[in-house]
């Protein structure tokens, strides 16, 4: 059964069962497959069979999961945006993914209006074909495009349902990333593929912590997916616990580093749930390894592992270029078919990260990391990405970004650390010629225009304002003493 047939299946298993709840929105499995069906008509119908990518836009509407089934039904991939990205940002991802169609909630519920489905003819995506395109941060401050194809996704799907055994058609899934990000895949398509409900949060539920508490209380999730940084925000409302969330019985991460306090916090919180750690870059299809952090673990490892590769993928430890011995720090290099095939239209960037070995794809992270009694442990990033709040941020995006406004001459950005972790974005600002008004109007206006063209996470809450910056003796700007001053 390949994964549509997956999916599809629940219409005739469970059709009243729903399958997406979002605020007061609820759609069942034979409104899902059906609309879905309807929309992958038209599609098929009005756009070229070229596999294009069509763009959906919004937030956590019960449409984006119709635009993102239709969309593969009809044989293009999906590219998946947050309506919290800048217009801008959305202008260069459609241009450089060169997608053929914008879809937004609206525009898909008249499309499937429309349209009679009786006779669709599905456009199964073959193995080797994209079945979404995900963008992320680039260091040039061009976003770039992982292509994912159904042989990717397929592959860490098998994997996590036969890892984590969900009842079917009885767990229902928290979904707090936005479908931006690829840790939703995670929520997304275990839900999906096992007959499951996702329990989509709106921003507006998260920012209002009486609503989200509420939210939460009434949600019935029974699979917690979140980035650790938000688990630790709920964690800091001492009625979060099992008797608010009576039906959580698992807590699944990935996206950046769980603490040890996180975990332990919540095995404390909801003593009948387990805990699980897992790893990897949207590269290789949201993660490629995993790890139940139980007591024992917690006892015996601070920082927690990130736990063992999948059964299919390869997860090697390389320095230059050459396997490092058992216990020693190398970059993560993952091979696999849940690897990508590149980023859409960027050969220069796929070639610089992407390599074949032994037949499989294999991907460099960028990540530093070692083997420690067999278990995969994550040393934090070997270049200038961060993860701030579960967001992947280069920081040479915001840099580039922020020099591009007319009165700035410089710009470096700098994380500011808190607890080991980074806690929000600083940045030193080199102006052309310094405008009327105080730092704090400058810093405003800056933010305003920055707000244009990136997402709120990536706009740096700090701004200092310097004549020049200290430099490295090789004339770089000195990006440690720079963070010293924010000490
Ligand atoms: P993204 O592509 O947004 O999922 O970001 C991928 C990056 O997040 C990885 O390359 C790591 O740097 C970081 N990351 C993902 N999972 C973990 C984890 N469990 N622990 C620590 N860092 C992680």
């Amino acid at each position: 059964m390949d994964l549509i047939e997956r999916i599809d299946r629940w219409s005739q298993l469970a059709p009243d069962r729903v399958a997406h709840i979002s605020g007061d929105q609820l759609l069942n499995y034979r409104e899902l497959i059906s609309r879905s069906n309807a929309l992958a008509a038209h599609l098929t119908q009005t756009l070229p069979n070229d596999h294009s990518p069509v763009a959906v836009l919004g937030h956590k509407e019960p449409e984006m999961l119709i635009g993102f089934l239709g969309a593969v039904k009809s044989g293009h991939p999906y590219i998946p945006l947050d309506t919290s990205l800048p217009s801008q940002r959305v202008e260069t991802i459609i241009e450089t993914a060169k997608a053929s169609l914008l879809l937004t909630p609206e525009k898909i519920q008249s499309l499937i209006k429309e349209k009679n489905a009786s006779k669709v003819e599905i456009r199964r995506p073959a193995l080797e074909n994209a079945w979404y395109i995900i963008f992320t941060s680039g260091s040039t401050g061009e976003p770039k495009g992982v292509v994912i194809t159904r042989g990717c996704l397929e592959s860490f799907v098998d994997w996590i349902l036969g890892e984590q055994n969900f009842a079917e058609a009885k767990e229902t899934f928290l979904n707090q990333a936005p479908f931006s990000f690829d840790l939703s895949v995670m929520d997304l398509y275990s839900s999906l593929a096992s007959g499951g409900t996702l329990f989509s949060l709106t921003k507006d539920q998260i920012s209002e912590p009486k609503l989200l508490y509420q939210t939460l209380a009434e949600s019935n999730v029974s699979v917690w997916v979140s980035t650790p940084s938000f688990a630790r925000l709920c964690l800091a409302e001492p009625t979060f616990n099992e008797k608010m969330i009576p039906t959580a019985r698992k807590f699944w991460f990935c996206g950046e580093t769980l603490a040890p306090e996180v975990a332990s916090g919540l095995l404390n919180r909801f003593p009948k749930a387990e805990v699980w750690n897992t790893y990897g870059p949207t590269e290789a299809t949201v993660a490629t390894t995993s790890i139940r952090i139980d007591q024992d673990v917690l006892a015996r490892y601070n920082p927690l592992p990130v736990g063992r590769a999948k059964p299919d993928s390869e997860v090697k430890i390389l320095v230059d270029g050459n396997p490092a011995p058992v216990g020693e720090r190398g970059e993560i290099v993952i091979a696999g078919k849940n690897v990508s095939i590149g980023y859409i239209h960027r050969p220069d960037l796929t070639s610089r990260a992407f390599y074949e070995v032994n037949g499989m794809r294999a991907y460099r992270t960028g990540d530093a990391g070692h083997y420690q009694d067999g278990f995969l442990f994550f040393d934090g990033r070997m270049d200038f990405q961060i993860k701030l709040h579960g967001y992947r941020i280069e920081i040479g995006d915001v840099e580039a970004n922020l020099q591009a406004l007319t009165i700035v001459q410089d710009a470096v950005v700098i994380p500011a650390m808190k607890n080991g972790q980074a806690d929000h974005l600083a940045a030193f600002v080199i102006l052309k010629a310094r405008p009327s008004g105080s730092d704090f109007q400058i810093t405003r206006g800056l933010k305003r225009e920055l707000s244009e063209r990136l997402p709120d996470y990536m706009i740096p809450r700090k701004f200092i304002f310097l004549e020049g910056f200290p430099m490295t003796t090789n004339g770089k700007a000195d990006r440690r003493k720079l963070a010293e001053m924010l000490q």
